[in-house]
């Protein structure tokens, strides 16, 4: 791909341009793929009935975490999917426990 900053051909993966050292936005909504569906997912699960995905959703933001750490880009995303879900998920495990 090519440097939207520059305009020089730079990795596909690069975060940053090694010429101009513009961000490479692209690769970076990439890296956050997961926290972003993860994110999203558990934003879902405050419907009542959408409350099942809270499981897929934590699995999502938790896969978010461990690959930005692997590659040092952002996680916030990731670490509020993973609280969203996983107060869904713990509120839905009470709420089961109390009824029967
Ligand atoms: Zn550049």
């Amino acid at each position: 791909m090519f440097c939207l900053h520059c305009g020089k051909e730079i990795g596909d993966n690069a975060p940053v341009c090694p010429y101009c050292g513009g961000r490479n936005s692209a690769a970076n909504t990439k890296r956050e793929l997961f926290g972003l569906l993860g994110f999203g997912l558990s934003l879902a699960t405050i419907i009542p009935f959408a409350s099942a995905f809270s499981l897929p959703a934590l699995g999502l933001s938790i896969t978010g975490i461990v690959r930005a750490k692997k590659q040092g880009s952002s996680m916030r995303l990731a670490i509020a999917g993973t609280v969203i879900s996983a107060i869904v998920l713990i509120g839905n495990i009470l709420m089961y426990a109390g009824v029967f």
